[in-house]
This record gives C-alpha cells, sequence and structure tokens, in this order.
C-alpha cells in the first residue's frame, strides 16, 4: 500500500529529467514531490494511480529494516 515518505517511479518523467517522486501526503489526492527539483504536485487518487510506474521504496519497509538493524540487546 502507499504510504507517506514512499518512493515511486512514474511513466513519464518530470521535465526536470528525475522520474522518482517522494509521496507527501495520502488521502482522496495524492501528494508527491519531485526527486529533482522539488516541486510538488496534487493528483487524484486514481490519475496518480494511472501514472505510477512503480514504488522504487516503501516508507515501511525501511522503517522495519532500521529497526532489525537497531543495536543488539546485549
Ligand atoms: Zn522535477
Amino acid at each position: 500500500m502507499l504510504s507517506v515518505g514512499d518512493l515511486v517511479m512514474m511513466r513519464k518523467a518530470h521535465p526536470c529529467g528525475s522520474s522518482l517522486w517522494r509521496v507527501t501526503r495520502v488521502g482522496a489526492d495524492i501528494k508527491i514531490k519531485c526527486e529533482g527539483c522539488a516541486r510538488v504536485v496534487m493528483l487524484e487518487r486514481s490519475v496518480f494511480e494511472k501514472r505510477l510506474k512503480k514504488i522504487v521504496e516503501s516508507a515501511e519497509d525501511a522503517q522495519s529494516h532500521q529497526e532489525n538493524n537497531g543495536v543488539e540487546p546485549s
């Protein structure tokens, strides 16, 4: 599932050359920020899903990895 903090790749690259976006809001509308030029765009969820190519990095996965890599109990 999509969540805030996810890194996503869109089908079309942004004019700045980057096709990677960071999700900053998830709701009826999806807000994403370009990783190349930091431009923020808001899309309807249905439009976002059509343009989405793949989720490159899930924020939830990254969080659980961090927990797993934490300091081990002595
Ligand atoms: Zn851009």
